[in-house]
């Protein structure tokens, strides 16, 4: 149980990652050196993300889906994808199909 649990949120962890790079590549910021480099900042006021913030679906519910820098609300996206994201990779660990 606690291995499916840490697989799955590896899908998510995933998951963040690459709609951060996504959303960085969309943006015109994206560089290979900065994507691995340099810390995510909120989306609307720039200033570095708290700890918290970087935990996949952890953050977006303990933050009730809003930036602790500036209190703007998140996309309800975020943890979506997250959470499917890990779904789908546990699923393809174990062997299960989904159709
Ligand atoms: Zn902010």
């Amino acid at each position: 149980m606690t291995i499916n649990l840490l697989i799955m949120y590896g899908g998510a962890t995933l998951a963040s990652f690459l709609m951060c790079i996504l959303g960085r590549y969309i943006s015109k910021k994206w560089s290979v050196r900065d994507s691995l480099m340099k810390p995510s900042s909120c989306d609307f006021c720039q200033r570095r993300l708290s700890f918290l913030s970087y935990l996949p679906l952890i953050g977006w519910f303990a933050n009730l889906g809003r930036t602790t820098c500036c209190n703007r609300k998140l996309s309800r996206s975020y943890p979506i994808v997250e959470f499917m994201t890990g779904v789908l990779l546990l699923c393809l660990v174990l062997n299960i199909s989904l159709l």
